[in-house]
């Protein structure tokens, strides 16, 4: 119970558990034995007293030098295990923890990403593991191992002289209640300097990506200075906290210290009232050298795990957001879209409200409407990349929500708009289609989607890198490469969102014939734009406002007075109208 909370507490595996275990056992052990150090000066400097004072005879080296060694072998042994055990084993733990991070983003619902943006999902993996891998290797195991250790030694300390003992011991407790006070204090420093950190780099990842538009609207003065303002903000937080935990540390520390003035002042006294005799106050004093030691190093690690709890809460978050699950097996009786009384909202605002319809094997679906009337949502929901919030939606008869989105996806076929390309070659890029394929099938698909001409043009051919993002290519090219790869995927549903924007007429037509090879006897969905496929479809699904509006083959529809054959004249009206 405590193990899974301490666990859930500060983002470990189960493995990162067990090896916070064994650091603090080692921990408690190299403590101990520094003491034990303590203790040979101790008894060395007695008996060396006892020649001054009482005359009494020197005793012989070999029995300390003995000790020492045995000291320096001891010492050695723990302090190595108590290497590998923190700073040794974190490393590992570090991989599994960014990697089983991975796995999870991986099976995370895409409704996920829309809550936590880019720059703040690529912090948690990097930025808050790096503060915990600190936290990790240099606190856990060394500040509960420093809990242990102390509280054996000053368990010794009562037994010896209950009164010293206190006189050395009470500035702990008062030190370690101030800093836990002030937790509060600094978490909330935290928070606002983890937010502020965020916006500097997302302010940063923006004006990356949009240098061009920047640049092209001369706003880059006023951009530097908005971003300019973001860092400093974040500077001048991020010193305020810092500078306010400080104040508390050394508040904390300077406390502890004033255990060496009170066992002085106490010792003077009961050595003049005869109470103790020197020795006992001179034992004392050389424990408490070394008693502070460890916390002086965990008081600063202290501040260091209570800043670290924000980086701990977002990792654990992200852990514990249910995956979308399913089972693994998908056997539909075939590939019929059907959405039945689907309702949907992204927040709390519902923009799918009782949607049904049905999109047919072997036939183009298309979906119109005005912008904003939920056209790529329904797209998005048929492929499971977000769950309905109401009614439900069958892919020949079978439930999507039942199965495990990796394996639908595997009869889904997507060209969206916003094509995602790797930094690696044309060839490469294709072959994300189909796991395998060989270069056959890669280049067969990539004629088949027209790629050919313009690849041609390319320094390399099919070799050539695309940059990151396809950063080389047109928007044209891109779709292209995306419809290869669905060509060489050939699975059953093809969803498909149509840009017209910043395609030419000749990248127009080449895209239409590339994707005609690609219709053939699928299920499609297709969010429409242009008039051509839109008059070539079998079915036309009319959204408006979230609702379907209109359902028919686009004769019927043109037949009778709808929205959609007036959406259909006002386009002829303005496409007429630009052509002249
Ligand atoms: P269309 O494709 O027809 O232009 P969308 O399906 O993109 O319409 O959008 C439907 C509604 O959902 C719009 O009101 C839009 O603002 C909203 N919306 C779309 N995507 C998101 C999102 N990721 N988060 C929140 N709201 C969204």
């Amino acid at each position: 119970m405590f193990s899974k909370k301490f666990q859930r507490k500060y983002a470990l595996t189960d493995q990162g558990l067990k090896n916070t275990k064994k650091g603090t056992f080692w921990t408690v052990i190299v403590n101990l034995v520094v003491m034990g150090g303590v203790g040979i000066l101790y008894l060395l400097t007695g008996s060396f007293m006892k020649t001054l004072t009482e005359g009494a005879p020197l005793p012989g080296a070999a029995v300390p030098a003995a000790l020492t060694f045995l000291f320096l072998v001891l010492s050695f042994i723990t302090h190595l295990q108590q290497y590998q055990a923190t700073y040794g084993l974190v490393y590992n733990e570090v991989k599994n923890v960014r990697l089983s991070m991975a796995e999870r983003l991986r099976k995370l619902p895409l409704g996920y990403f829309g809550k936590r943006d880019l720059a703040d999902l690529t912090e948690t993996l990097l930025g808050d593991v790096n503060r915990m891998e600190h936290v990790w290797s240099h606190v856990l195991g060394y500040l509960y191992g420093a809990y242990i250790s102390t509280a054996l030694v000053a368990l010794c300390l009562f037994v010896y002289d209950w009164r010293l003992a206190i006189a050395c011991l009470w500035g702990v407790p008062v030190a370690f209640g101030l800093l836990f006070g002030s937790r509060k204090i600094a978490a909330r420093a935290s928070r606002r300097t983890k937010k502020a950190a965020l916006r500097a780099s997302d302010g940063i990842q923006e004006a990356l990506e949009n240098v061009r538009e920047i640049r092209a609207a001369n706003q880059e003065d006023l951009y530097l200075e908005r971003l300019n303002r973001k860092i400093d903000e974040h500077e001048r937080i991020m010193t305020k906290g810092e500078l306010g935990t400080g104040i508390f540390i050394n508040a904390a520390s300077v406390i502890m210290r004033l255990g060496v003035a009170t066992t002085i002042l106490t010792g003077a006294n009961l050595i003049l009232s005869g109470k103790i005799d020197f020795m006992l106050l001179f034992l004392f004093l050389l424990v408490i050298t070394r008693i502070y030691a460890p916390f002086d190093q965990s008081l600063a690690l202290i501040a260091e795990m209570i800043l670290s709890q924000v980086s701990a809460d977002r990792i654990t978050e992200l852990y514990e957001t249910p995956a979308a699950g399913g089972s693994s097996r998908f056997t539909p009786n075939g590939h019929d879209i059907v959405f039945e009384h689907v309702d949907f909202s992204y927040d709390k605002k519902e923009v799918l409200h009782d949607v049904c319809f049905t999109a047919k094997e072997g036939e183009v679906t298309a979906l119109v409407g005005p912008s904003g009337s939920g056209k790529s949502t329904c797209a998005r929901l048929a492929a499971r990349l977000w769950d309905v919030t109401g009614g439900r939606i069958l892919v020949g008869g079978v439930d999507i929500q039942t199965v495990d989105p990796e394996v639908l996806l595997g009869d889904y076929s997507m060209v969206f708009q916003d094509v995602l390309l790797f930094d690696d070659t044309v060839l490469e890029n294709i072959r994300l289609g189909k796991r395998g394929a060989t270069d056959e099938e890669v280049l067969a698909a990539a004629r088949a989607a027209n790629c050919e001409e313009f690849v041609n043009r390319l320094p390399k051919g099919y070799d050539t890198p695309i940059g990151e993002n396809g950063a080389r290519l047109s928007g044209g090219e891109r779709q292209r490469i995306s419809i290869a790869r669905a060509l060489l995927k050939d699975a059953p549903i093809l969803l498909l969102d149509e840009a017209t924007a910043s395609l030419d007429v000749e990248n127009e037509t080449k895209i239409q014939e590339a994707l005609s090879r690609l219709l053939c006897g699928k299920t499609v969905l297709v969010i429409a734009h242009r008039m051509r496929t839109i008059e070539a479809a079998d079915r036309i699904v009319v959204l408006s406002e979230g609702k379907v509006a209109e359902e028919g083959t686009p004769a019927e529809l043109m037949g009778r007075n709808s929205l959609f054959r007036h959406m259909v004249d006002l386009q002829r009206q303005s496409a007429g109208w630009r052509l002249k």
